[in-house]
Parts: C-alpha cells; structure tokens; sequence
C-alpha cells in the first residue's frame, strides 16, 4: 500500500530523512516512534508530498507520489495534481486545526462539498454517520470552541474520513489532549484500525502501539534503527538507541 525505498530529504545541510524504506501494507497500522527531531513529521509529510523528498522514491498503491515517470526521467507533478493525489489521503494533526467559525458538522461537509462536488444532503447525511462512528452524534452543531480538545480531535478524524481516504496519517493526535481524554481518540483510531484502515501513526503511546500497531519502527537522527512486531521490538529492543529511547517513554 505504502512503500517507501530509500527515501532522503534534507533541509539545507540538515539530512533529516537518510535513506528511509518502509512499507505499509494495506488494510495494516504502523506506529513511528522516535525522539524530537528524529524526523518523524517529515516522513509524514512527504508521504502526501507536502515535503518534496530529494532522492528515493515513495508509492501509494502503485502510484509514485509527486511525480511522474515518462522514459527514465521523474517529472514533479504540477500543484493540480499533486492535490489531487493528495485527496486520498487523510491528515490528523497534534493540533486540531477545525475551522473555528465552523460548526462540527460544517467542519465535515466542507471538503466533500467543495472539493468532491458532493451534495449537500449527501454530505450532511454522510457527515451525521461520522460523527456517530466518533461518538460525536449529539455535537453535529457545535462550535470548536465549545468541544473539549478530545472532542475537537474526534471531529477531525472525521473530516478527514468524509474525504474516503485510503490512508490515514496521525502525526501525534493525541499529545496536545489533556491526560483524561486521550483514550476517547486512541478508542477510535482503534475502531478505524480495526475496519481495515491503512494507517501510519507517529505517536508516544505505546499501549496503543502494542495493542494496535502490526509494525513498530523506531527512527532516530532520519534513519529507521529498528523495526517489527510492537511486542518485539518494546519487549525485547535490540539497539542501545532504541533502549535508551523507550526507558524514557515507557
Ligand atoms: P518531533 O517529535 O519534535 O515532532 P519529528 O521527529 O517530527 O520531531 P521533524 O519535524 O520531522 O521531526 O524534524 C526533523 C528535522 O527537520 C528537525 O531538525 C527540524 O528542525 C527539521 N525541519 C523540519 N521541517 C523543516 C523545514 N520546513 N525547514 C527546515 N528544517 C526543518
Ligand atoms: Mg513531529
């Protein structure tokens, strides 16, 4: 579903992604772990091309992302079209970032609408089932300011669903929230996990990367140090770094 080989990216002299390769494959979750700076988000953010990767190649199913290959050559994909692929896949941030002047249910319909010409009535009623799926039912008027960090988090997972994704990246949803409600979203992205999402989730959790993920990669200083099964890798991690790293989290 995703592949990533030998993915770099650097940001002037800082080589942030060496030489990544990962795969996802469909219908699995992986978890990326990994200390602050160790370029986590920035995989992510290649992953849907909003970061251009300066060697390497990344696919979502099949389809290189960003480019175009004619002959030998790759040729960058104009901004159109770049958007275009990018629709399929959906992005949940650390911060909500609901439109405030929005309701819940406007939050959700606006892309279908907009963007995939749905209709109105199909949007709102697709949009109603969502919030229902995140246990948002009773909130579809509410404003972002009056629903808890938790709640805000739970309608954007489901504005990101009312696009159809085919992908799913989390980059830390759920270290913004407030303790207490940080296992109302992990319980959804669960459920979303377990209707056979492809998921990619950077997070610190790793009860939920135990109980959730079919592969757990740790990366530090842009390189992918260890990777497998969850249980595996935090029951018995077989670099120093990745030893170091979960004695501080775990
Ligand atoms: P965190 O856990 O703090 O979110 P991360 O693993 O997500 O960290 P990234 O955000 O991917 O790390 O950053 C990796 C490195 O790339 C950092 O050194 C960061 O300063 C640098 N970086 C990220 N984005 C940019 C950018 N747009 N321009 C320049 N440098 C950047
Ligand atoms: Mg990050």
């Amino acid at each position: 579903m995703v592949h990533a080989d030998r993915v770099s990216k650097s940001f002037g002299s800082n080589e942030v992604l060496k030489s990544i390769s990962l795969s996802v494959p469909q219908g699995e979750v992986m978890c990326l772990v990994g200390p602050s700076g160790s370029g986590k988000s920035t995989f992510l953010r290649c992953i849907n091309h909003l970061e251009r990767v300066d060697a390497g190649r990344l696919s979502v199913e099949g389809v290189l992302v960003g480019y175009e290959e004619r002959g030998d050559k790759l040729y960058e994909l104009k901004p159109r079209e770049a958007a275009r692929q990018r629709r399929d896949i959906g992005m949940v941030f650390q911060r909500f970032n609901l439109f405030p002047h929005m309701t819940a249910l406007e939050n959700i319909i606006e892309a279908p609408i907009r963007v995939n010409k749905v209709k109105k009535e199909a949007a709102v009623a697709h949009a109603q089932e969502l919030l229902a799926r995140v246990g948002l039912a009773g909130k579809a008027d509410a404003y972002p300011a009056h629903l808890s960090g938790g709640q805000q988090q739970r309608v954007a997972i489901a504005r990101a669903l009312a696009m159809e994704p085919k992908l799913m990246l989390f980059d830390e949803p759920t270290s913004a929230l407030d303790p207490e409600l940080v296992g109302e979203v992990l319980d959804v992205m669960k459920g979303l996990a377990e209707s056979g999402m492809t998921m990619i989730v950077v997070t610190h959790e790793m009860g939920f990367a135990r109980e959730v993920a079919d592969q757990l990669v740790f990366m530090d200083g842009g390189v992918v140090v260890e990777s497998g099964d969850p249980d595996q890798v935090l029951g018995n991690p077989q670099h120093e770094r990745t030893k170091a790293f979960l004695s501080k989290v775990l």
